[in-house]
């Protein structure tokens, strides 16, 4: 951080500025709005300033700038077209001790004024540091656009209950999922459409029954969230919003940094997966430790790449949850057939080449594979492999000896629908080649098919990365 954000209360403290001009009036208008009192230091008053004079009262001073005029003065501002006036103030500032701000010159402040979005008493001040003028103002435009006027009185109405609800709900957790249905729910909707006495009957109402559950932390829940791929952009609107609101998340290492990111920030992290020393947390101590969190009221996010219920072991977890009598969500997501198949321009059925499409695991399990090759290997079928990568050699050769054509096209997606997704495609007869020649690695998916030969047809319209090769 280049700045520290921090919002100053000058109600009724003196500040000061230097200059008539437009600069000058802009932060005249910001310092009056919060009820300082204000000096301006200039022969002549703008013609911005003067307007201002007729809404507010400052004091004008026609006569140049000493030492003492800044006493008592908590920030001063420089916004002469003078240099040298500026630099002045600046000298007799630094002097002080008082912070100043100087226009258009990041390098002379102490510190630097914001782009304001106004919603009393809910502010947004934004800024880029001096670097980027252009991109503060579109962001503003957009907050400006999309947090409606009604904010404000939404924080005043919650600002009026804050020391009741704190003695009424003492438990911090109950307290916040009381602010959080407040904030959201119907007594939001009432304060949006100015009918604040009833949205004070239905707060008191709901403050209540808070209170009546006394201090015990609220039930806890489980969200079971499948997040697609790799891709935020293929996330439901619903694992978005579960995110939002978890306080504590689980993941492994199928779930990389950009979805992390849209997890609410203050969730605590906690991770399952595989550890620089090899060890994994069991299905079973996962399972605990989801029961655990919940039974001390935390909302518990468990993320699962692409589907939960496809092979993702979700059906496990909820077993074990229900067994334990916690409420819990399931949110489906976009399996990485689904994903890899799009951003790779393979569908997964065509009229002209495939009427079935079967999910299997290329798995081993005692360094076997168990796959049923009679229903695989069937004329116009593509067959998607999940956790085949390590045993692609086997998966290729028990296609052909049990009787695939060893001309069947097949694909393997490297890291699907991410920003390094790599596709290889093939035969049966080439695949394991071409793979270890590419050095794919995990994650990654197999499609035996004929639908792999339209990739070159249709993969104009495919969203892939461009650094693949094939
Ligand atoms: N529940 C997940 C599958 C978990 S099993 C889903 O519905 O997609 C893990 C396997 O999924 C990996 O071995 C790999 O085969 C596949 N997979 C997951 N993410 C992938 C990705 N981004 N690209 C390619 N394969 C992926």
């Amino acid at each position: 951080m280049d700045h520290l954000p921090i919002f100053l209360n000058v109600n009724g403290k003196r500040t000061l500025i230097v200059g008539n001009g437009v600069s000058a009036a802009r932060k005249a208008d910001l310092v009056l709005r919060a009820g300082s009192d204000l000096t301006i230091v200039s022969p002549q008053l703008g013609q911005e300033l003067s307007q201002l004079a007729s809404n507010y009262s400052f004091r004008h001073q026609k006569t140049e700038l000493t030492a003492e005029d800044l006493t008592g003065c908590m920030i001063v501002f420089g916004c002469s077209g003078d240099d040298a006036v500026n630099q002045n103030l600046r000298e007799l500032a630094g002097a002080a001790g008082i912070p100043v701000n100087v226009s258009d010159k990041t390098e002379d402040c102490d510190f630097i004024m914001p782009a304001v979005v106004d919603r009393t008493p809910l502010l947004i001040a934004i800024s880029s540091g001096g670097t980027s003028p252009l991109l503060v103002r579109m962001l503003k435009a957009r907050f400006e656009t999309t947090i409606p006027a009604a904010y404000g009185r939404l924080a005043e109405f919650a600002g009026s209950y804050r020391d009741r609800i704190k003695v009424l709900i003492p438990n911090m957790v109950r307290r916040r999922r009381f602010w959080e249905a407040m904030v959201s729910g119907p007594v939001a909707e009432h304060i949006f459409s100015n009918q604040l006495e009833q949205a004070g009957t239905l707060m008191d109402t709901h403050l209540e029954e808070a209170a009546a559950s006394g201090d015990k932390p609220p039930a806890g829940e489980v969200y079971l969230v499948g997040t697609g791929p790799g891709d935020p952009d293929l996330l439901t609107f619903r694992a978005l919003r579960l995110m939002q609101q978890a306080d504590v998340v689980l993941y492994d290492r199928l779930i990389g940094e950009g979805i992390l990111n849209l997890v609410r920030r203050d969730a605590k992290r906690i991770y399952v997966g595989k550890l620089k020393n090899n060890h994994t947390v069991s299905q079973e101590e996962i399972g605990r430790m989801l029961i655990e969190l919940a039974q001390q009221g935390k909302r518990v996010l468990r993320l699962k790449g692409g589907d939960p219920f496809v092979f993702g072991r979700g059906g496990e977890e909820i077993e074990a949850l229900s067994e334990n009598g916690i409420a819990f969500q399931v949110v489906p997501g976009v399996t990485s057939a689904n994903g890899c198949a799009a951003y790779a321009g393979i569908p997964l059925t065509h009229r002209d080449h495939a009427q079935s499409c079967v999910f299997v695991t290329g798995h081993e399990k005692d360094g076997e594979l168990h796959l049923n090759w009679k229903t695989l290997i069937q004329p116009r079928q593509t067959v998607v492999l999940y956790m085949g990568l390590s045993s692609l050699g086997a998966i290729t050769a028990g296609f052909l000896s049990h009787g695939a054509d060893p001309a069947t096209p097949a694909a393997v997606i490297e890291n699907g629908t991410r920003a390094g997704q790599r596709v290889i495609t093939g035969t049966l007869e080439s695949l394991l080649e071409k793979t270890s020649q590419a050095g794919i690695k995990s994650p990654a998916l197999i499609i035996v098919g004929s639908v792999v030969k339209l990739r070159g047809k249709l993969s104009w319209f495919a969203n892939r990365p461009k650094d693949e090769s094939s």
